[in-house]
């Protein structure tokens, strides 16, 4: 019996009009921030994280006004309980600055023994901690690490899943990235035929790309009316769609490939 998993990569890759693993980070998120702002908000656990990170970072902190000004919720009360935490540990943060004063950045230095030793970071950085430590984005990139890495595994074994890939849009390039990343730590000896069905599949996504591109480029022309450039219109956006991947992967891209703890057993 195939997990819950399967379905939702056998579904995302029906579905997907654009990388089927954008599709399902955008469904993490923003079941994540749903979530946050109707329950986890009143969670003591999470209070206490929101105030160690200093909140969210900048992307994911307006993805959350976003959302909490949506007509449809009331979730301005949620928004403005994290932000209240969120500014009293900030005042604390200011006035530990005006004790301590200005220190200077790290450097390195040679301790009494000999060794060396790298000073720790200036304490005014601790304000914007949100940028390294910001709980959304370690939610995002630790469900889409579980995901790849079921994708990869079904690629391997699963047949239909591989057949549907092939039939799919594709993957962005930082999910490509992401993939490739995770097929290197679960099979590091070998090049394995995974990795060949994904890397061909990318060299059929680009070569597409650039046949829309070219299309859309010499339909530009003023010989070309209007009528013949409908539906080329969408080539711009879908390859940088394609290039960058969804907006905020590129957190979750920093996060797959920096983090030492994906070497699975
Ligand atoms: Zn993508
Ligand atoms: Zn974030």
């Amino acid at each position: 019996m195939k997990g819950i998993g399967w379905v939702y990569i056998r579904e995302a890759l029906e579905k997907a009009e654009t990388c089927f693993l954008c599709h399902l980070e955008n469904r993490f998120e923003q079941r994540y921030v749903d979530n946050y702002l109707d329950e986890l908000v009143m969670d003591a656990g999470a209070r206490e994280k929101i105030i160690e990170s200093r909140g969210f970072c900048n992307y994911h902190f307006y993805k959350m006004l976003a959302s909490s000004t949506n007509p449809a919720s009331s979730d301005g009360l949620g928004m403005a309980l994290i932000l209240k935490s969120v500014t009293k540990q900030l005042f604390e943060d200011v006035t530990a600055d005006l004790r301590i004063g200005v220190e200077s950045p790290p450097t390195i230095e040679l301790d009494l023994r000999g060794r060396f030793r790298q000073s720790s970071a200036p304490s005014y950085l601790r304000t914007v901690s949100n940028q390294e430590n910001c709980p959304a984005c370690d939610h995002v990139s630790e469900i889409m690490r579980i995901y790849i890495k079921e994708f990869v595994q079904e690629l391997k074994e699963d047949n239909e899943i591989k057949e549907l890939f092939n039939k799919s849009r594709g993957l962005c390039i930082p999910h490509y990235v992401m993939t490739l990343h995770i097929v290197s730590r679960l099979h590091s000896k070998k090049f394995p035929h995974t990795a060949k069905t994904i890397i061909d599949k990318q060299l059929q996504v680009l070569e597409e790309l650039q046949n829309n591109l070219s299309v859309y480029i010499e339909r530009q022309d003023c010989r070309f009316s209007d009528k013949e450039r409908a539906g080329t219109e969408k080539a711009v956006g879908e390859s940088l769609a394609k290039v960058v991947g969804r907006r905020g992967t590129d957190r979750t891209l920093a996060r797959i490939i920096g983090a030492r703890e994906d070497r699975f057993p």
